[in-house]
Parts: C-alpha cells; sequence; structure tokens
C-alpha cells in the first residue's frame, strides 16, 4: 500500500509568513512592504510573505499609521 509522503518543513508550508505564528496565511503581502512597516518579524526569504488575518490586521494598520501621518504632513 502506497501512502502519501507528508512534509513538515516550514520553508513552503502554508502557514503565516511571522515568527512564532503558524496560522493559516490569508493574504500574500510583497516582503518589502511588510519589511517596511518593521513591526512584524519574517521567517524565509521568498519574494512574498503569505500573512495569516490576524498579522495582516497588524500590518494594515501600521501602514495605515503611515498613511495617516503623510497626510497630516501635507
Ligand atoms: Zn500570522
Amino acid at each position: 500500500m502506497k501512502r502519501r509522503k507528508i512534509y513538515f518543513s516550514n520553508d513552503d508550508k502554508e502557514i503565516c509568513g511571522v515568527i512564532g505564528c503558524n496560522k493559516i496565511p490569508k493574504r500574500s503581502i510583497p516582503r518589502k512592504r511588510v519589511e517596511k512597516v518593521g513591526i512584524l518579524n519574517l521567517r524565509g526569504s521568498s519574494r512574498k510573505v503569505q500573512l495569516c488575518s490576524d498579522c495582516y490586521r497588524i500590518f494594515k494598520k501600521e501602514t495605515k499609521k503611515d498613511r495617516a501621518m503623510e497626510s497630516l504632513g501635507r
């Protein structure tokens, strides 16, 4: 009987790209954009980062803050 191989590698697994978070990703964000925000520690080195809904919310909140500050400066 044949069995499917199951891999437990963190590299391409469908989990959130934030270190310490193992949730199911909801969004794929370009790594640069997430790194710019600077509050999430990312694993791996792929160009796109998978974020779960929680981490995405944190990311979005921070980007909003940046935008708000930008608009205040004008
Ligand atoms: Zn997450």
